[in-house]
């Protein structure tokens, strides 16, 4: 949208405020509110002045001044506050020199997309995000997310699960592994989800289904793919409304990867492809109908798969998905056929339609990082030439354990995979997408959580050792 369209927008729609949004290292959308009379053609191409200081990981206090450039290419009435206000997601820029701030994940976003271009390679990447996530009653409203109706077997049983088994008819009640999808009334949630999907539509999201997903209490909602920036802003609409749509009744939504022991964790699978001069570079005549470029691609993601943990799989609790039996991928491996690898090549007759699944990331990712990085390894694989090897068609646990033994995983901490981005980072600095400097700083920040978790004591500790 141009600017001016902008201006009418406001005008048209008697605008009360502009809510400047923009996404911090971690992932988090952050914004500042704007009286609609302050917001003219200037504000609009100048940027607001904000105070970077109080955002982690980036600028100390005595450089804090920073400025957010709206990008008028993002901008939707936002559905759910009492005034109108129409939403602005921003980049971050030097205040002096105007130039593009490299700890803004946003423009890192940007310059993967432009680092594309330039490579000659293909002029667009489409990312297909399925972010999954779990609903659980509000704290506030008496029940706790861990005694949230649902039954599941003593083996999976969680230490903080024991409480289910006390009383209580479960009747009705999605199992374990048992959510995909019975009709209501085991599916609790369709009113929400539609409530959820609908809210985006309005604001101009390209929505598809819903539908419960495996766990208990788990959902997904369907994007329709699109560009890389595109795609990163719907993520963080999207994790927008589904906490608010939650929160009115009564819910909390959350995106942590494996809230749940015994049950399977949320996932944002990627599905990706490259297009260059209106065609698909991802069809062809090789494995799975795919080209080699494609395989190239899938070849650099299995090889950067560790360092790209850390930017894909961010969190602590993250590893805690990563396991076998969940339906998420431990194998760095890649396969049309089973779910247990990290890339799936997803079944479709149309070249249009070719793509690659990255099945590793999940949505504590910050989008636009976890973008922009996958792309970058995606490169590299076609910049070198790395071959993925052979596909593997069986179901990776069903292999002999020497077999087993001879494919390689993903991480298994956040600690590894911060050392292995550590060694591996030459190929997000490449066209400088990523910086050096940004790096440290991120690490830095996950670095933080690290030392938290490893350095508290966890429940299950006093369960296992209490009385040794
Ligand atoms: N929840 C699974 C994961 O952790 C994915 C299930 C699916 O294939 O949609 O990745
Ligand atoms: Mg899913
Ligand atoms: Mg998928």
């Amino acid at each position: 949208m141009s600017v001016e369209s902008v201006l009418k927008l406001i005008a048209d729609e008697q605008v009360e405020y502009v809510d400047i949004r923009f996404t911090d290292p971690k992932g988090k959308l952050q914004h500042v509110t704007v009286v609609s009379d302050l917001v003219d053609e200037d504000f609009l191409e100048e940027g607001f002045m904000f105070d970077g200081s109080s955002i982690a990981g980036w600028k100390s206090i005595d450089q804090s001044d920073m400025k957010l450039m709206p990008d008028t290419t993002s901008v939707y009435l936002d559905p759910f506050y009492a005034e109108k206000t129409l939403a602005i997601h921003c980049d971050v820029v030097e205040p002096d020199t105007g130039e593009v701030y490299d700890r803004c994940p946003r423009q890192t976003a940007k310059k993967a997309e432009a680092y594309l271009k330039s490579s000659g390679i293909g002029d667009t990447f489409y990312a297909g995000p399925e972010a999954e996530f779990f609903l659980f009653d509000d704290v506030r409203y008496s029940v706790t997310p861990a005694k949230v109706g649902y039954s599941i077997d003593a083996d999976a049983a969680a230490w903080n699960t024991d409480a289910e088994f006390e009383g209580g008819n479960l009747a009705h009640r999605a199992g374990h592994k048992g959510g995909y999808f019975p009709v209501n009334p085991i599916d609790e949630a369709q009113d929400i989800r539609s409530e959820m999907l609908s809210t985006m539509k309005s604001i101009g999201m390209k929505v598809d289904k819903h539908h419960h997903e495996v766990a208990t209490c788990q959902h997904e909602l369907g994007m329709i793919f699109g560009g890389l920036v595109e795609q990163a802003d719907n993520i963080q609409k999207y994790k927008y409304i589904i906490h608010n749509v939650a929160a009115g009744y009564g819910k909390t939504a959350t995106f942590m990867p494996k809230p749940m022991k015994g049950d399977n964790g949320s996932g944002m699978h990627v599905n990706m492809s490259i297009w260059k001069d209106g065609k698909p570079l991802f069809a062809g005549d090789q494995y799975a109908d795919l080209s080699m470029e494609a395989l190239y691609f899938i070849g650099g993601i299995l090889k950067h798969a560790k360092a790209l943990n850390a930017i894909t799989n961010p969190s602590t609790n993250s590893y805690k998905r990563l396991i076998p039996g969940f339906e998420a991928p431990v194998l760095r491996a890649y396969s049309a056929r089973n779910r247990s690898g990290c890339v799936r090549i997803p079944w479709t007759e149309s070249p249009k339609a070719k793509r690659v699944e990255a099945r590793f990331p999940d949505p504590s990712a910050n989008p636009y990082l976890a973008f922009a990085a996958l792309l970058m390894a995606g490169l590299d694989g076609i910049k070198n030439k790395i071959h993925p090897g052979e596909a593997s068609d069986k179901d990776l646990y069903d292999l002999p354990p020497e077999e087993l033994a001879q494919i390689p995983t993903v991480c298994g901490s956040l600690r590894e995979a911060l050392e292995e981005l550590e060694k591996d980072m030459d190929f997000l600095l490449a066209g400088d997408v990523f910086t050096k400097d940004q790096l440290e700083g991120y690490m830095a920040l996950k670095w933080e959580e690290v030392y938290a978790y490893e350095h508290t004591p966890h429940p299950i500790e006093y369960q296992m050792y209490y009385s040794c």
